[in-house]
This record gives C-alpha cells, sequence and structure tokens, in this order.
C-alpha cells in the first residue's frame, strides 16, 4: 500500500506559512508517498492546489444554526480532501464522544471527502494496561458503518506521544496497528490505511513507516517545516 504522509498543523499558520506549503507542493512529485497537508482552515481557499488539503475538524450537520462551526461541505468547497476528525486534542478540550466522532466522519463522507479517523490510549491507560481495549473500543464506537478503504484512514496517536519527543517502541505500535487492522478487517472484511501519529520526526520515521500495517504517519510538529516534512516523506 503506498504510504500517506499527512500534516497536521493545528492552529497554526498565517499566510506568510503558505511558503512552506508550496516548497511541499514543489516537492511532491518526487516522492513515493502520498502526502497530505491539513491546515487551517483559514488558509485552505488561499494554498497552492496542486498538494491534497485537509481540515482539522468539522461539524456533523451540512448547515444551520451552528455559530463558529464548519460542515464538511464548506471545508470541501474550500479546498480539502481530508478531514481529521477525532483528534485527542478535540476529544479532550471539546469533550467529543466516540459518537460525535462517528457522525462527524459519516459528515465527511456525506460530503465525499476522505476522514481521518483518530485514535489513542493515554498515558494511565497505557500503564494500566488498557490500550488495546480503548483502541479498538474507540475504533468501533468511531467509524461509522459507510466507512471504506477509499473514505476513510485510521490514525493512531497515543496521547502521551503527541508533542511530548517519546513514541512508544516498535513493538508497541505494531501490536496497536495490528489490533486495528484486524478490528476492520473482521467489522468491514477490508483492509484499512493505518498511520502512525505522535512524535514522528526525520530520524525516526523510517523505523516507524517500516513496521507491519503502518501505512504512513500523522505528523504534527515536524509538519509545520518543509523541510523536516519532506525528510519524513522520503523516509516512507
Ligand atoms: P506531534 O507530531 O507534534 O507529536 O503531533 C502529532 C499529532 O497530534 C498529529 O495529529
Amino acid at each position: 500500500m503506498r504510504a500517506l504522509i499527512a500534516g497536521n498543523w493545528k492552529m497554526n499558520g498565517l499566510r506568510e506559512s503558505l511558503a512552506e506549503v508550496a516548497a511541499v507542493a514543489a516537492a511532491a512529485p518526487g516522492i513515493a508517498a502520498d502526502l497530505l497537508l491539513c491546515l487551517p482552515a483559514t488558509l485552505l481557499p488561499l494554498a497552492p492546489r496542486e498538494l491534497p488539503l485537509g481540515a482539522q475538524d468539522c461539524h456533523a450537520n451540512a448547515s444551520g444554526a451552528h455559530t463558529g462551526d464548519l460542515s464538511a461541505e464548506m471545508l470541501a468547497d474550500a479546498g480539502a480532501s481530508h478531514i481529521i476528525v477525532g483528534h485527542s486534542e478535540r476529544r479532550c478540550d471539546h469533550h467529543e464522544t466516540d459518537a460525535a466522532v462517528r457522525a462527524k466522519a459519516a459528515a465527511a463522507h456525506r460530503a465525499a471527502l476522505t476522514a481521518i479517523i483518530c485514535v489513542g490510549e493515554t498515558l494511565a491507560q497505557r500503564d494500566a494496561n488498557e490500550t488495546l481495549a480503548v483502541v479498538t473500543s474507540q475504533l468501533a464506537g468511531s467509524v461509522p458503518d459507510g466507512a471504506t478503504p477509499a473514505n476513510t484512514a485510521i490514525a493512531y496517536e497515543p496521547v502521551w506521544a503527541i508533542g511530548t519527543g517519546r513514541t512508544p517502541t516498535p513493538d508497541q505500535v505494531a501490536q496497536v496497528h495490528a489490533a486495528i487492522h484486524d478490528a476492520l478487517q473482521t467489522r468491514f472484511g477490508a483492509t484499512f490505511r493505518i498511520l502512525y501519529g505522535g512524535s514522528v520526526k526525520p530520524d525516526n520515521a523510517a523505523t516507524l513507516l517500516a513496521l507491519p500495517h503502518v501505512h504512513g504517519a500523522l505528523v504534527g510538529g515536524a509538519s509545520l517545516k518543509a523541510a523536516d516534512f519532506l525528510a519524513i516523506a522520503r523516509a516512507a
């Protein structure tokens, strides 16, 4: 399976940052992996069209009285082909439940966008040996019935690895990815792309991306600079 290297800019980026997007777009044709940058919605209409772009969240509804929210249809209209849903920062900061994430993923599908559905355990859950139970439960609750390998990717992001410089061991990553793969095979009879996210950097990307059932990366901090993001993509 062709790797997908996706960047998640989170709440970072002003118009001047579009030079980084342009640099990634310029290098993309020479890179073997699929590239995607999930930008703040404010930058989507301004970014170069040569590179696939994503958003970081959406409302479940297509339109209506939801002040400050953006629908999947609006994000598609602004240039997104993908939407990250259920990122741990949204599950935590905005109290998003599995049911809410599932509705957002279904909204992305309704707008003909690919949903990148995030799951991952906290450090307390890992320490309590609950990782596989937590991740498979989030997966069961967050992935809508209409998911297919064409409209959905999963991102495994251990909460404790995000922005910390820490990552699980290769064995731990492979174990969770295998469990996600198996759960989706059982439910859908299909193989979905499963990305790893959490402190992916140029110096650990090759190790992480070579693991079984790891089909790419969701990169936070290291996606903000084109040079770092491209170094990760070249490791795929
Ligand atoms: P970092 O790569 O900064 O750890 O962030 C990972 C992440 O949350 C991507 O969605």
